[in-house]
């Protein structure tokens, strides 16, 4: 019997089993306990003691806890460390247990504590103010592969937004790239799921159950007003709610109507690009040095997010880039207006995350003052807005939903106490003069506490004891204190005390009028925070009614930070308006890289801006120079000017017209990818294949050093196969970078390539990288003198040059290594030159009538085919 489980391990391991993956945080009084391998992990990842109890099946179990009142602090890092934690709860008082144990005729020592899982705690299904960034959207991603297509369900709870798209299979990882979700859930038997994904069961994932479901949350007869939802689409939906309500045990968060998100609306850019570019992360992880947090100008943590998503998933329709750069215009042109409603949205609270804590049910009186604080703010900016003359479209279209609240606004504002708490058990946060009721009782219970300090006073006098006190304490409630040497006084049968404690120094007493005192606090105070406590949940339903309003009003505040944010941005850094354009062309004067630029000014240093002017007759940039030129940061300066501009903002430039793409690569040669475990090449050759089959003549591409990942020659020929494959085939709009000065020859064969180099000069025996963009190909690679600027030893660079002067002098021979390579015919050419090769076995297949054949005349054809086969092997 030594190995049979106690109840209480039968309990847990029942609900571990429901947790499965999950880590169990398991209520035992004040703790969450964590036991077996979900403590190992976590004591891990927390750094917390690893202790063991009882035994289990023969062996120790080891365990470890944390503090329910710190839990959050745990959690979260639990939820960054990538775990998802189940929290089960006691569900019944050990009273009631024991009542239970009663009618179950157990003895009440048997009684176990009724335990539920109440939610699972997961990076995609957070709400808490705790445990999310602000500045950052946190996304739950539901992909369901349908047929051909895979539907994309994502929401980010904390606030409710939810959409749907669609993508075939080769985009799919673009498409996640983009979203950059916390959280990515697929069904179970998908076996090309992406590496991470949380696998549920198919089941969940039927396109009929989404449609009914979104129709039922959102009590709506049909969804066709929301836009148009494919089979896919509605299956991502259905695979999202249903792991919703999966997390939150039946109960649903906050979700807006879906959107739908149309494939061509957005400039599509895969992960590798987003890589490079570093838009929202810098290559070594974190914010810093990103492309965000060099524009982020937002005062609001909304607006902030909304900039993320912009930068993340700019568009490509013109008018509605247009919108948005007239909105940035707008706020450019009046510098007052937009230092004043900066002003005010600074103060704004989070209304967004708030409403999606109080329609998830996890609210507090703070969030309401948060949504009272927000709307009225949103009706100042509404206000200024409104006062302001030629509003832009987008703006005048934002003016209805930034007001329109004030029923509600008055009446949080005449519920609420200004600064409402997080908690509500301990009430306080109904504003006096709202519930005559509730004064009442507050005032009984405030007469009460005048009393007892009145008996305080009184007490002393009477007893001629200066030193007695009334306290208070949880246990014992009030009471009255004398010191010890006191006591005797008190003891006495006619005194009119009664005695409650002895304790080393004190002694504790009650008395009748002093209980009486206590039970009109305690009977009132009991009142008070029931009538407080229903006056919440009225005000909860009052704003969850409100609730599409409310998000249209925390949009649009977000979408005019933005707007304020990018119009700051572009004063400080001089930055222009860009002029959108159909065709595909990027002509830009004085462009610079924004990172770079801040990054030179801090050490004093200035960015030599440079211009680029690409067009389908001259598409190609070819760029050499010396190592440390600038090429790569020329590269990337003009893909984020473009993807600036189709995001709606101003861009680094003078003066920038920029056609739209429809897609934007950016590729760096392998040597600088060394941390990742794939050979780089390969890594390099198969995001480059990527471009090959995905670009178009409408796209924007920057290959930087593509080919130097392996030998000389294979690089320099894969780097010309890929710059004639661009040319001829893609004809994108294209930069490419490179060290070899052979693949000048180009520059003969391809009509719309052009040379050009970053200048470098020699001064007094030394190297000056100019950083500036000019015609024509670089005259030398310049590969010694960066080696000797970046401190290679003399002796060094000495036996350097004599080996260099020996090559360049065997290349001036034989015309060198890309000696004939401008005769060689073209990569289109050459592919349509090839011939289709005769095939005789599949001749005599195709010859065969196989509905003429008797089974043993097939079977012997079989045999002859099969000898064919072998004889013609080589
Ligand atoms: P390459 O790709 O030619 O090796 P990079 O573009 O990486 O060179 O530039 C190397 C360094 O030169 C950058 O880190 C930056 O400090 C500086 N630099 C690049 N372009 C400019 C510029 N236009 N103006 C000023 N400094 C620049």
């Amino acid at each position: 019997m030594a190995n049979q489980p106690t109840p209480m391990m039968q309990q847990y391991l029942a609900l571990k089993r429901e947790a499965g993956d999950a880590l169990l945080f398991y209520r035992m009084g004040d703790f969450f306990e964590l036991f077996f391998d979900d403590a190992k992990v976590a004591s891990g990842v927390l750094d917390i003691a690893l202790t063991s109890r009882g035994e289990h099946g023969g062996d120790k179990v080891p365990m470890c806890g944390v503090p329910v009142h710190a839990a959050e602090g745990y959690l979260a890092r639990l939820i960054k460390a990538g775990c998802r934690v189940a929290i089960a709860e006691q569900v019944e008082t050990p009273e009631e247990a024991k009542a239970r144990a009663k009618r179950e005729g157990l003895p009440s020592s048997k009684a176990l504590v009724a335990r539920d899982i109440v939610r699972f705690v997961t990076a995609g299904t957070l709400t808490e103010e705790a445990l999310l960034e602000p500045r950052r959207a946190n996304l739950l991603v539901t992909v369901a592969p349908v047929r051909d297509g895979i539907g994309l369900a994502a929401c980010d709870i904390s606030t409710g937004r939810m959409e749907l798209e669609e993508c075939a299979p080769p985009a799919l990882d673009a498409a996640l790239a983009r979203l950059g979700a916390s959280e990515v859930v697929g069904p179970d038997d998908w076996d090309n799921a992406p590496s991470g994904t949380i696998a549920r069961p198919r089941s969940d994932f039927r396109s009929d159950d989404g449609e009914a479901r979104l129709k039922a949350i959102h009590g709506l007869a049909t969804l066709d007003g929301l836009g148009t939802f494919t089979r896919p689409m509605l299956a991502a939906a259905a695979g999202l709610v249903a792991y919703l309500e999966h997390a939150g045990r039946g109960n649903l968060p906050f979700l807006l109507p879906p959107v739908a998100r149309g494939s061509g609306a957005h400039l599509a850019m895969d992960a590798a690009t987003r890589a490079s570019l570093e838009i929202l992360e810098a290559q070594g992880g974190g914010r810093a040095g990103s492309l965000i947090a060099c524009v982020d100008r937002c005062v609001t943590g909304a607006g902030a997010r909304q900039l993320a998503d912009d930068l993340s998933a700019p568009l490509a329709d013109r008018d509605a880039i247009e919108a948005r750069l007239a909105a940035v215009h707008h706020f450019h042109a009046d510098p007052l207006l937009r230092a004043d409603l900066r002003a005010v949205l600074r103060q704004a609270p989070d209304i967004g995350r708030a409403l999606g804590r109080l329609v998830a049910g996890r609210g507090s009186p703070r969030d309401l003052g948060q949504i009272r604080d927000g709307l009225s703010e949103a009706r100042r900016v509404r206000d200024m807005l409104s006062a302001s003359p030629d509003l832009p479209g987008l703006f005048q279209s934002m003016i209805g939903a930034l007001g329109g609240h004030a029923a509600l606004v008055d009446h949080l504002a005449r519920a609420l106490v200004p600064s409402p708490p997080t908690e509500r058990q301990q009430g306080g946060f109904i504003a006096a003069g709202y519930d005559h009721a509730l004064d009442a009782l507050r005032e009984t219970s405030g007469n009460a506490r005048r009393a007892i300090a009145a008996l305080e006073a009184k007490y002393r006098e009477e007893t001629g004891t200066p030193s007695l006190k009334i306290k208070h304490n949880k246990v014992l409630g009030y009471f009255i204190e004398v010191p010890a040497k006191h006591g005797d006084k008190l003891m006495a049968a006619d005194s009119g005390f009664t005695h409650r404690q002895t304790m080393a120094g004190a002694v504790r007493f009650n008395s009748l009028g002093l209980h009486e005192e206590a039970s009109r606090i305690a009977e009132a105070g009991g009142h008070a925070l029931a009538a407080e406590e229903a006056h919440f949940e009225e005000l909860v339903g009052e704003v969850v009614a409100a609730r599409e309003a409310i998000a249209a009003t925390a949009a649009a505040l977000a979408r005019i930070d933005v707007s304020a944010a990018l119009a700051e941005r572009a004063a400080e850094g001089d930055w222009c308006r860009p002029e959108v354009l159909d065709e595909p062309r990027l002509e830009v004067t004085g462009g610079r890289h924004p990172v770079v630029e801040q990054a030179l000014a801090r050490g004093g240093e200035r960015f030599v801006a440079n211009d680029c002017s690409l067009r389908f007759d001259d598409r190609l940039w070819l760029i050499g120079g010396p190592n440390m030129g600038g090429k790569s940061t020329f590269l990337r300066q003009n893909a984020l000017i473009l993807l600036l501009a189709q995001a709606g903002s101003y861009v680094p430039a003078a003066s920038a017209r920029v056609g739209i793409a429809d897609r934007l690569f950016s590729r760096v040669g392998a040597s600088d990818n060394l941390a990742r475990g794939r050979s780089t090449f390969m890594v390099e050759m198969v995001e480059t294949a990527a471009i090959l089959s995905q670009a178009t003549e409408r796209s924007f591409v920057i290959l930087d050093e593509v080919g130097r990942g392996t030998s000389t020659f294979d690089g320099m020929a894969l780097a010309w196969a890929v710059v004639e494959a661009v040319h001829e085939q893609l004809r994108c709009r294209c930069l490419f970078a490179t060290h070899y000065h052979e693949l000048s020859r180009l520059a003969d064969s391809c009509e719309a390539l052009s040379l050009h180099h970053v200048r470098a000069r020699e001064w007094k025996g030394d190297l000056v990288l100019l950083h500036e963009l000019a015609v024509g190909a670089a005259d030398r690679s310049y590969g010694l003198d960066v080696a000797r600027l970046a401190g290679v030893p003399q002796p060094v660079l000495k036996r350097a040059r004599a080996v260099l002067d020996k090559l360049e002098k065997a290349r001036a021979e034989t015309g060198g290594i890309a000696a004939g390579l401008g005769d060689l015919p073209l990569f289109a050419a050459s592919v349509q030159a090839e011939e289709p090769r005769r095939d005789g076995l599949r001749e005599t297949l195709e010859a065969i009538d196989i509905d003429s054949l008797t089974p043993r005349e097939a079977l012997e054809r079989l045999y002859e085919l099969k000898a064919e086969a072998s004889s013609t092997k080589h």
